[in-house]
């Protein structure tokens, strides 16, 4: 598997993944001829905001099948497709545009008609929160005298620098996080296609640390995929990889906790299991991430009459799940679960002030054990 995120690409609306309004809203325009002439995306990055920027513009100019779905293979796609058309312009605003001067020069160039074969010359303009002032002023006059035949695509992580007026004038598009089920449908894809073979706790990973971008999340399957060299891609070697923390000590953790394995409270072995967490070198972050999760399927557990719906762990996982639950339930400990997961936010905001991740679990650890057996809670 080689350049994952370059290779699967979106080419056209359909392939956007988890943005259905702003590909309802580009289709329809698209269908009704009614583009607007300058478009604002806004999200995070890899969340697709070049992407759809080419798409727009292939949209207008594919020789072959201009519409809904360009082609993709005609030059003129590939040329946008690759972005180094001439007449589709990839402008990076926080460094080459960022003067004045610059805007000054491509209004000179947007005068002129397309010399590739586009029909419409595309600008996107790219980071345009971080253009100068001057710089904006000069853009608010292009956008709003556009010259005939020119369309402006500008893409920002920061909307609150890119000045209102700018904004008014352009079509707003809001490129939201993906949700990670829907990144694993797609790596599930990928990985079909690239004829690789891969478990589906592995692809989970994956898509769960993407944060919400497609792009990340192609790139940690990549990862894992040279990882592993020719074998399966496997959970295990995805949390060898990505550093989670080994699930058995998780449960072991929370038997501990809970008192599963002794009714006598006692948090040495409970603390004995956190050194040794500390000891496979996973970061506090990713330590926390995972504790968020247990604590999250627990209540899912303790509330839902079909919990293995939402919940997504081995095989394993859910024996000690099921294990834990029928404890949990019969002490009804539904309420000290909450005052634990609030425990555990107070101990990552130590973590922030700069408290050693050791100190602040071991003090979580031990409230949580002293809150889970409070008679009132
Ligand atoms: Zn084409």
């Amino acid at each position: 598997m080689k350049d994952l995120a370059r290779k699967y690409r979106p080419r056209s609306l359909s392939d956007i993944v988890g943005q259905p309004v702003v590909v309802q809203t580009l289709s329809n325009a698209i269908k009704n001829n009614s583009l607007h002439h300058a478009h604002l995306f806004v999200g995070q990055f890899g969340s697709g905001k070049t992407s759809l920027a080419r798409i727009l513009a292939a949209m207008e100019n594919c020789s072959v099948s201009p519409g809904i779905k360009p082609c993709g293979k005609c030059e003129i796609c590939k040329k946008i497709f690759n972005g180094i058309h001439t007449d589709v312009r990839e402008i990076d605003a926080a460094s080459s545009a960022g003067s004045a001067e610059d805007i000054r020069k491509l209004k000179t160039s947007a005068r002129y008609n397309p010399v590739d074969g586009c029909k419409v010359k595309y600008y996107i303009l790219d980071e345009i929160g971080r253009a100068s002032p001057t710089a904006g002023d000069a853009l608010l006059k292009l956008i709003e005298e556009p010259p005939a035949g020119v369309k402006f695509v500008l893409a920002t992580t920061e909307v609150q620098k890119l000045r209102p007026a700018i904004q008014s004038r352009c079509q707003r598009h809001d490129i939201r996080k993906i949700y990670w089920g829907e990144i694993a449908e797609r790596l599930k894809v990928v990985a079909k296609k690239e004829k690789v073979e891969v478990e589906d706790t592995a692809i989970n990973i994956c898509a769960r640390l993407a944060q919400g971008s497609m792009r990340n999340g192609l790139q940690n399957l990549e990862k894992l995929s040279d990882y592993v060299g020719d074998s399966i891609l496997t959970g295990k070697a995805a949390d060898e990889l990505f550093g989670s923390v080994d699930e058995t000590l998780l449960y072991e953790l929370f038997d501990y906790l809970i008192g599963l394995k002794s009714s006598k409270i006692d948090t040495s072995s409970g603390l004995q299991v956190i050194n040794k967490i500390l000891q496979t070198g996973v970061e506090f972050r990713i330590i926390y991430q995972n504790l968020v999760e247990y604590l999250r399927n627990m209540v899912v557990m303790l509330t839902a009459s079909n919990p293995f719906e939402f919940i997504d762990v081995s095989q394993e996982g859910k024996r000690r799940l099921k294990e834990q639950c029928i404890v949990c339930q019969k002490k009804q400990k539904h309420k000290a679960l909450f005052h634990i997961q609030s425990a555990l936010n107070e101990a990552k905001q130590s973590v922030d002030l700069n408290m050693s991740a050791e100190h602040a679990l071991q003090s979580w650890y031990v409230r949580s054990v002293i809150v889970y057996n409070d008679s009132n809670l």
